[in-house]
């Protein structure tokens, strides 16, 4: 069979789903591999390494369409994209398919089978897919990046013949999986780092990153935020409230701020509001990871960086894997690849879509003319 990753376009994209690296291995599970023309271009792979990886270019996004079974994408397609999916061709790429009734709706209606990357079970078995995963670990890490380019001082502390120059401090709000890697990054340039999660149980995994777990003044039982499958779950006002307390006394003294809190299926909870930014230091910097759905900062502009009147910057931006495009790329279409050799048993580049599996059942969205989400919880941990 015939798969094969066109350019994305949702202006500002820079990822794409193919790169010559997991082509060369997509052939080695029997499929020729196509690609548009210049559509690694902004990651950083051109037309010629593809080809050289054996990679036929097409010049457009419709003869792609038209010429492959399987199309390999980031972003959720657009409705031109839609259109140009068939009976039997599958589409593989982020869905959202809660978000995304509408598109569901016709991506069905075209007889194609949809695999949903942000619905692979977070299961142990599927790791290796799990691009959620890949990206806010990538996020987690330019959140950092983008903040000391926002920031005028060093993160780490230095004793020089110029003077003393204390380390800078910084804050993650929440440490799943894009907080443990800002957390990772922060530490590791030098800075004085605190995290703070409604888990209790990610405490240990805080610690063992190198930055100290911020502790409230609250009876254990009642920070109650874990719900099922490591999700948080809303917090009682009363928890709410110490959270903010706590927020409002550690303000002053932070550098650097970097906000990852979500609860699935919500708006991001607001957690660092007004009164917060201006306590900071002029020149301190916020980093809202949450931006897309809301954002935790009262101040968060989505896609933009502002300054607040008393000096503080905050980055709103949604696109941190795509600032990255190179690495994300080459991460997420590993998780592809990864995907399509769970969907090739045989290596023999023939796709056998088993919906027993429970991987490949959780991350079907839309399968023979049915929608088939959500799925049943998955029967593996
Ligand atoms: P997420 O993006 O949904 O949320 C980010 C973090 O925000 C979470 O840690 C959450 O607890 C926290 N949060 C929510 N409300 C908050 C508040 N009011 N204040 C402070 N923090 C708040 O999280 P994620 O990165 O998708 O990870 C979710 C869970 O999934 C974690 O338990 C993670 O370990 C788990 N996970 C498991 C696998 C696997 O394969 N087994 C893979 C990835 C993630």
């Amino acid at each position: 069979m015939k798969i094969g990753a066109p350019k994305e376009v949702l202006g500002g994209e820079a990822r794409v789903a193919m790169t010559p690296d997991s082509a060369l291995q997509l052939q080695k599970l029997g499929y020729e591999c196509f690609i548009e023309t210049g559509a690694g271009l902004a990651a950083g792979f051109s037309d010629e390494r593809y080809k050289t990886a054996g990679v036929t270019v097409l010049d457009s996004a419709n003869a792609l369409w038209g010429e492959v079974d399987i199309i390999a994408k980031v972003r959720p397609p657009v409705d031109a994209e839609v259109k140009l999916l068939t009976k039997g061709k599958t589409l593989i790429s982020f869905f959202y398919p809660a978000q995304n009734t509408e598109l569901l709706e016709a991506a069905k209606a075209t007889g194609s089978n949809v695999i949903a990357m942000d619905m692979v079970p977070r299961i142990s078995r599927a790791q290796k897919m799990d691009a959620l995963s890949s990206m806010a670990n990538i996020a987690g890490y330019r959140a950092v990046i983008e903040a000391g380019n926002n920031f005028g001082r060093f993160f780490t502390g230095q004793v020089t013949a110029a003077g003393k120059v204390p380390p800078a401090k910084v804050l993650i709000v929440g440490a799943g999986v894009a907080g443990l890697a800002a957390i990772g990054t922060a530490t590791s340039l030098g800075a004085i780092t605190y995290a703070f999660d409604v888990r209790p149980e990610v405490a240990e995994q805080i610690e063992s990153m190198g930055a100290e777990f911020v502790y409230l003044d609250f009876e254990e039982k009642a920070q109650d935020g874990a719900a099922t499958g490591g999700y948080a779950a809303p917090s009682s006002p009363e928890f709410r409230e110490k959270q903010l307390e706590k927020f409002r006394e550690l303000a002053p003294e932070m550098d650097i701020v970097i906000t990852t809190a979500l609860i699935p299926g919500r708006d991001a909870p607001k957690l660092w509001l007004k009164d917060m930014v201006e306590a900071m230091k002029p020149g301190s910097v916020v980093v809202d990871l949450a931006a897309e759905r809301g954002g935790n900062c009262d101040l968060t502009v989505p896609d933009q960086k502002v300054v607040s009147d008393n000096g503080v910057t905050i980055v709103g931006y949604t696109d941190f894997p795509s600032r990255m495009a190179s690495q994300s790329s080459t991460l997420y279409s590993t998780n592809i690849r990864h995907m399509m050799a769970d969907l090739t048993p045989g290596k023999d580049g023939q796709v056998v879509h088993n919906m027993e599996d429970d991987v490949i059942r959780g991350a079907t969205v839309a399968f023979e003319g049915e929608i088939t989400f959500p799925p049943p919880p998955p029967k593996v941990k």
